[in-house]
Formats: structure tokens, sequence, C-alpha cells
């Protein structure tokens, strides 16, 4: 079992209070909260050894280098990558796909299909509508019932030997449903599809391994998972990342340089273009030391109490409606009270010193599917806790009689 009390020690913002209320936050959707431990490994790196990687013969340098270079084994391990350099770094998961969909671009052709899935993020939509309008190829959309669930069959339906690509997110971030990305990877390889899996809200509930998987390309973002900000890996299968070409020139990318030709690096460094966020990726691997730590099943058991515990709450409220009630699905919670605009409640929530986001978290097509304009939703961590669920449902009622 997972001692909370113990846990909440090490974030240092849980202490803090908002608008003179001690804070609850329910965003952790958005971005998670950072533990001390990765803090001290961020202002080690800055206070000791702060400097250019992969360049340098001097100490600081090779200091910096190994200990991003350790991080990426680190980042490797933890997912399961067969080698190091199927891990590129990126700056977070949007960085990661549009990767991707650029390096499709000089692969796909008119006439090709790919396979969006309706639940996903604005950035698992957009760069592929864009590498559909350089290449000709059709966007097709998996559809999604009621309970926020992919409507399998339909998948079935629609791949065929024109499909070549597939996204899908592995949990979705504005409904919480858990998407079987082991059916949808293993049906795409049936007709010789590769399959992107956003991973940017799985990531800090569970812990996938991509050789089990099978999956061509997984993403994700190291402030979701307790890591910095602008820091996140892209894994790609090695004979993919091979084929593609990389997406921006600059430094540390290239083999030789010359005005008539110029030879790129081998994997990882092809996309790997100008010095990174060497910090970091130094405290993303720290950030899933910290996590591992802890240990992912048992934040998984922990956060599902979370969930049922908040869903039989919020239920006993008259006129309040949870999106996303799929079998399958992580601690998210996603509703509405009547008619009263999300907003409005958010407003008076942090007015009580709680965080929660409201609005259409980035997936317009989830809420146009059921005609809203958007939601409040809350998203718990394995540091929240039952008592924060009760603060929170005490405040909502009272900013529903306020609004009503
Ligand atoms: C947050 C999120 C993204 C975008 O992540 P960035 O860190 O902003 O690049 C993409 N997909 C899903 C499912 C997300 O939750």
């Amino acid at each position: 079992m997972l001692d909370v009390q113990k846990i909440r020690k090490d974030f240092p913002i849980l202490n803090r209070t908002v608008n003179g209320k001690p804070l609850v936050y329910f965003d952790n959707a958005a971005t998670s909260q950072t533990p001390q431990q990765v803090i001290d490994v961020i202002v080690d790196y800055y206070s000791n050894y702060n400097a250019n990687i992969h360049r340098g013969v001097h100490s600081l340098s090779q200091e910096a280098t190994d200990a991003y270079e350790q991080a990426r084994l680190k980042i490797q391990n933890h997912f399961n990558a067969k080698h190091s350099h199927e891990i590129i770094y990126t700056s977070g998961t949007t960085h990661g796909i549009n990767l991707i969909a650029n390096g499709f671009s000089s692969i796909l052709k008119k006439g090709d299909e790919v396979l969006v899935s309706a639940l996903e993020h604005h950035s698992n939509i957009v760069p592929w509508q864009m590498l559909c309008e350089r290449t000709g190829s059709a966007l097709k959309v998996i559809p999604m019932n009621a309970n926020g669930e992919l409507v399998m069959s339909e998948y079935d339906v629609l791949l065929n030997d024109n499909t070549k690509l597939v996204f899908v997110n592995h949990i979705s971030n504005a409904l919480g449903t858990i998407n079987p990305i082991e059916d949808i990877i293993e049906k795409a390889h049936s007709v010789g599809a590769a399959v992107l899996v956003d991973g940017a809200q799985s990531c800090p509930h569970i812990k996938p391994d991509v050789q089990a998987l099978d999956v061509d390309f997984y993403v994700c973002s190291a402030h979701k998972m307790c890591g910095p900000t602008g820091v996140g890996m892209l894994y790609g299968k090695e004979e993919w990342l091979n084929k593609l070409p990389p997406y921006q020139g600059g430094g540390e990318m290239i083999a030789e340089v010359s005005f008539e030709k110029t030879t790129y690096a081998g994997l990882p460094h092809k996309f790997e273009a100008g010095t990174p966020n060497i910090c970091g990726g130094i405290a993303f691997g720290s950030a899933l030391d910290y996590m591992n730590a802890i240990g992912f099943d048992s934040i998984a058991t922990y956060e599902n109490e979370l969930l049922d515990y908040g869903t039989s709450e919020l239920l006993k409220i008259d006129d309040l409606k949870i999106y996303g009630t799929a079998k399958e699905k992580t601690s998210v919670i996603s509703f509405n009270v009547g008619a009263i605009h999300p907003y409005d409640i958010g407003t008076i929530l942090d007015k009580m010193g709680i965080a929660v986001r409201t609005g259409h978290h980035c997936a317009q097509p989830i809420m146009d599917f059921y005609n809203i304009p958007g939601t409040i939703r809350a998203s718990f961590m394995f540091y929240n806790t039952k008592e924060e669920i009760d603060t929170f449902i005490v405040a909502l009622k009272k900013a529903i009689m306020m609004l009503s």
C-alpha cells in the first residue's frame, strides 16, 4: 500500500494556500506537480554541472553528457525499449507527434489512408490533418460511443490495405477512457499500417512496455509524470526511425557538413538538432526513478480508489452528469451540473483553493459529440486524498447553490 501522507511531504507545492484556502490540486491531467527529489536534481544541475553536451572535452561537459545519456537509459529501461537509440528526446508529446507526421510526409501518397480516433487531443489531430493536406492522403475517424469508448467494430470496417498509419491515445485526457491499444495495434499491423500511440495521459498512471505492445511509435511528456515542462520522449522502432528523414536541421544531428553535401548523424542524434533541454532530460530520468520507487501497481490501485470514491460522491449531486463512463478508465472525471456553465463553477472553486480544469480540454470533437461547450474536469494523481475529494464536494455544492 502506498503511504499518501508520506508522499505528500515530497511535494512542497501541496503545502501552499490559494485564496486563503489549502490548495486542492485536481488539474493533474494538464500537468502534474514536482517532488522535491526532482527539484533537487534541477537545482544540482544548474548549481554544479551546467554545460553543453556531446561537445566539450572539459569535465563539466562530460558530466552533463553522462547524466543526460544516463537518463536516456532510464527512459529506455522504463519503457522496455530494445535499444537506447530508439529513445528520442523531444520537447514533449506535441513535438514527438509532429516529428513523426513530418517524417511520413515523404512516405504517404495520394490514396493512402490514415486513421485517427474520435477521442484525440488536438495535438494528435492537427499535425495529421496538415500531413494529409500535404500528401493528399485521407484522414478517417474511428468513432466513439456515448460512454466515451471507441467503436471497435467500426475500426474493423475502416481498416484496409490503403491504411498506412493509425494514431490513437492510450488514455483520453478529456474523459479518462483507456483505449484497447493492444487490439488496435495488432489489427493495424495485420493490414501493414504503423501505429503511433499518444501516451501523454497514460504514462502518469501505467508503465507501458513498448516491446510487448509491439507499438511503432509511443510519445509522452515529462511534465505530466512528475517531471519538468519542455521535455518528453519519442519511442520509435529502429527500422522506422532509420527510414524517416530528420525533422529539423542543425547542430548535433549531423555527421559531416559541407556546402555540397551534409550527412546525418545516426540514431538518436539524427532527430535531436540543437542544444536540447539537458537539465529537463536529466530531471525526467529522476521523475521516473521517483515514480518507480512508489511503484506503478500501487499507484494504479490507489488512483482507482480515488476514482471510485470521487465518482460515487459526485453522482449523489442532483443534475450532475459525468461524461466518459467507459469500463476501462483512469482517474479523470469530466462532468457538468444542469445548465450551469463549467467556467462559472471553476471560478468559484478557485476562490475556495480548488484547481480543476474547465473547457474543451483540447478535445473539441469530443465536446461536439456530446453537444456541450465543455466540462469541469477533476483529475487525480497518487498524491491526492479522499479528504481532498470531500473538500471538493462541499465546495462544489456551495458553488452550485450560488449559481442556481
Ligand atoms: C497533454 C496532452 C498532449 C499534449 O502534451 P504537451 O505536453 O502539451 O505536448 C497530447 N495528448 C494528450 C492525450 C494529452 O493529455
